[in-house]
């Protein structure tokens, strides 16, 4: 499938796990990606496994810190000077966790965690709807990464499933107020997805979850990027304001 042929995108947290999955995916369907992330090393080596089918394809990684507004500006501007073109697919997977349970969580833990995680979607989402807005042309996809913990909450993730509920209420706002310029924003909600965010979790609380999963398995970090690239591309025209759970069924 070749459906974004000549699109620019730019993903956050292209670095790992499920942004590198969705950073190879949008490459194999034909668009440049802008790999961003914290790490500029991680994010130069997803630059290795981007696929260039056509010539006019054009990779490049690039540092930033989502959760500051100054680092995205900056971001944005190095993006303008590099391709002359607004990105039209954005795609928000930066996020961390700290968890830690409510009667102990910190102060800063909930700040960090709300910053990157929600505050970082918002940051992106304003600065490519600004571009978009601001080259005069009309159209563009915001795909914002929640988790199905922000519908249902989890154990020792208050900030994480504050921040990614969060997530949810911020791009349905943005899909309506941007829907004029035909910027379509949907927000992804994974379930337990196998990368290095979910590396530390023991064996025995993996294969509990992978027991109350009625497809039978973990997600694979490519299950969400599948979804992206459907949601990137014209295929999902009129979708807009939609939160798609990736889970196998988790919690259904
Ligand atoms: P990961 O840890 O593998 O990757 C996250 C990437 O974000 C890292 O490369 C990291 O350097 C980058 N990052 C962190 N803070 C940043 C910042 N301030 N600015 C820019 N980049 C930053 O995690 P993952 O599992 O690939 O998760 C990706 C997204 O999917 C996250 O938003 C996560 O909350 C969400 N998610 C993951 C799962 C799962 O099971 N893995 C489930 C639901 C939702």
């Amino acid at each position: 499938l070749c459906r974004l042929k000549s699109m620019l995108a730019l993903v956050t947290g292209g670095g790992s796990g499920i942004g590198r999955a969705i950073s190879k995916r949008l490459s194999l369907e034909g668009a440049s990606v802008a790999v961003v992330d914290l790490d500029i090393g991680s994010a130069t080596d997803t630059l290795q496994l981007l696929s260039h089918n056509f010539p006019e394809q054009e990779h490049a990684a690039f540092a930033a810190d989502v959760s500051q507004a100054h680092s995205v500006s900056t971001l944005m501007k190095q993006m303008q000077a590099r391709y002359s073109i607004p990105p039209r697919i954005a795609v928000s997977s930066a996020g961390i966790t700290k968890d830690e349970f409510l009667l102990h969580l910190s102060e800063d833990s909930f700040d960090s965690v709300l910053n990157v995680n929600l505050k970082g979607s918002f940051l992106i989402t304003q600065a490519v709807a600004r571009a978009i807005v601001a080259s005069g042309q009309n159209g563009g996809s915001v795909i914002n990464i929640g988790s199905i913990v922000g519908k249902v909450g989890n154990l020792g993730q208050a900030n994480y499933a504050a921040s990614k509920a969060g997530v949810e209420g911020l791009t349905k706002t943005a899909a309506k107020e941007l829907a004029r310029y035909q910027i379509r924003c949907n927000t992804v909600l994974p379930g337990f997805i196998s990368t290095p965010m979910t590396d530390k979790v023991p064996q025995k609380v993996l294969d509990k979850f992978a027991g109350m999963i009625p497809l039978g398995r973990l997600g694979h970090p490519q299950d969400v990027a599948d979804v992206c690239a459907f949601l990137a591309s014209n295929d999902s025209k009129y979708i807009t304001g939609a939160s798609i759970e990736v889970t196998g069924g988790l919690f259904l």
